[in-house]
C-alpha cells in the first residue's frame, strides 16, 4: 500500500499540450477516480504513473520514492486495461500466474532486479499455483482456471485481468475503464465488486472512467479533469453539491443540471427570467451570471407563495420506473428545464399543460460569467 503524488506533471504530444501542470496527492489506501470527457488526459496520467509514458515536466512519487527514472516493472504497481490484454492461447490459470511465472524464470536466471520488483509473492511452481487458486477463488472464478479467455463472458474476463493484477500483490492498482466492455447490468454489479475488492485489499486504487456514475459510486475522492487540467478534487458528494465551476456542475449529474441565464442587478440582487430570486451572490453588479439547479430539487408548485418559481409548458414526460422526468419549456431558457419527481407526482403532468416548480433558495447555485 502506497500513496502516490503527481507534482506539476506536464505532457505534450507533437506540440499539443495534453496535461498542463497536474498536481495531485493520493493517500495510501485511497480509491481515487479520474473522471472527465474523452480526450481530457486521464489515460495519459495513468500511463505516466505506470511508467509507460514519460512526462515532459514534473515528478511522480510512489510510496515516498521518486520513480521518474524507474521502468514500469520496478514501480510495483499493477495496471488493468479496458481490453484486459489476456493471452488467448493460455488458460485462465496461466494468464493469472504469468507475472509470478515471469518472476520465477528471471529469478532462475539470477536477474538482479527481481527481488526488489515483487517482494512477498510466490517463487516456486507450487507456490504460484496456490496463489493463483487463492486469488481466483476470492474473485469467484476458481472453477474457470482450465478455460481459455475465448470461453469466458466479459465479466469473467474482467475478473481474470483483475486476478492477474492482484496476484503480484502490487502497492497500487491503476485501472483504465475496466468495465467499459461489460453490459449495463454487469457494470453495476462489477462496480460493487470492485468497491468490495478495494475495501478488502486496502490498496491504493487509481481508477479512470468517463462514466460519472462509476466515479461517484466507487470513489473516496473524484478528480474531475477537463482539457488536461484538474478542475476539482473532492468527495463525490462535494463534487455534486458544491461544484467549483459550471463545467464541473454540468459534467456531473444525470440528467444534466438545469441552467438559466441570470443578471446581477445594481442593488446586488439576482434576476432570473425577469423575476427576483432571493439568493445571496458575490458576483459584482451588472454582471451576467448563470444559475444552476439540479433536477431533483425542483418541486411541483403548490397554491401558496413560493420564493422561487419556474413556470412553463410541459413538453415531455419521461417515465423511468423509479422516477419520472418532467421536461418543461420555459420562456428565456435555452434548453428545457427538467424536474426529477416521484412517479405518482409525475403522473399529474401531461404534455401541453402549463406547470410550475419551486426551488428552495439554498439549492440554487450561481456561477459568474467565467463559470466560477
Ligand atoms: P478517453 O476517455 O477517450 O480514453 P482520455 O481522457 O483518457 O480519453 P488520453 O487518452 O489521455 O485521454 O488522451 C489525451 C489526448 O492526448 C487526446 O487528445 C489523445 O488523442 C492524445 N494522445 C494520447 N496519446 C497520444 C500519443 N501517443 N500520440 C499522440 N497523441 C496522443
Amino acid at each position: 500500500m502506497a500513496g502516490i503524488s503527481l507534482r506539476g506533471i506536464a505532457k505534450s504530444f507533437r506540440d499539443t499540450p495534453v496535461l498542463q501542470g497536474v498536481s495531485l496527492d493520493i493517500a495510501a489506501g485511497e480509491f481515487l477516480t479520474l473522471v472527465g470527457p474523452s480526450g481530457c488526459g486521464k489515460t495519459t496520467i495513468l500511463r505516466i504513473l505506470a511508467g509507460l509514458e514519460t512526462q515532459d515536466a514534473g515528478d511522480v512519487v510512489i510510496g515516498g520514492t521518486l520513480v521518474d527514472d524507474l521502468p514500469p516493472k520496478a514501480r510495483d504497481i499493477a495496471m488493468v486495461f479496458q481490453s484486459y490484454a489476456l493471452y488467448p492461447y493460455m488458460t485462465v490459470a496461466e494468464n493469472i500466474g504469468l507475472p509470478l511465472e515471469m518472476r520465477r524464470l528471471s529469478a532462475a536466471q539470477r536477474l538482479p532486479l527481481v527481488g526488489r520488483i515483487m517482494p512477498g509473492a510466490a517463487t516456486t511452481r507450487a507456490g504460484i499455483a496456490a496463489d493463483v487458486t487463492a486469488v481466483a477463488e476470492g474473485l469467484g472464478i476458481g472453477h474457470l482456471l482450465a478455460r481459455r479467455p475465448a470461453q469466458l463472458s466479459g465479466g469473467q474476463r474482467q475478473r481474470v485481468a483483475l486476478a492477474r493484477a492482484m496476484v503480484r500483490r502490487p502497492k497500487a492498482f491503476l485501472m483504465d475503464e475496466p468495465l467499459s466492455n461489460l453490459d449495463a447490468k454487469m457494470r453495476v454489479q462489477a462496480r460493487t465488486e470492485i468497491s468490495e475488492l478495494h475495501r478488502s485489499l486496502g490498496t491504493t486504487f487509481v481508477y479512470v472512467t468517463h462514466d460519472q456514475a462509476e466515479a461517484m459510486t466507487m470513489s473516496d475522492r473524484v478528480a474531475v479533469m477537463m482539457g488536461g487540467r484538474l478542475m476539482q478534487v473532492a468527495s463525490p458528494q462535494v463534487i455534486y453539491d458544491d461544484p467549483q465551476d459550471l463545467a464541473v456542475a454540468t459534467f456531473i449529474g444525470t440528467p444534466e443540471i438545469n441552467t438559466l441565464p441570470a443578471r446581477i442587478e445594481a442593488d446586488g440582487g439576482l434576476s432570473v427570467l425577469g423575476a427576483r430570486w432571493p439568493v445571496a451572490v458575490t458576483t459584482p453588479a451588472g454582471a451576467q451570471a448563470t444559475v444552476a439547479v439540479r433536477p431533483e430539487v425542483l418541486l411541483p408548485a403548490g397554491r401558496g407563495e413560493a420564493a422561487i418559481r419556474i413556470a412553463g409548458t410541459v413538453r415531455h414526460v419521461e417515465m423511468l420506473g423509479a422516477e419520472t422526468l418532467v421536461h418543461l419549456r420555459v420562456a428565456g431558457a435555452e434548453k428545457p428545464v427538467v424536474a426529477r419527481v416521484e412517479p405518482a407526482v409525475g403522473a399529474r403532468f401531461r404534455p401541453g399543460d402549463e406547470a410550475a416548480f419551486t426551488v428552495a433558495p439554498g439549492r440554487v447555485m450561481v456561477f459568474a460569467a467565467d463559470g466560477r
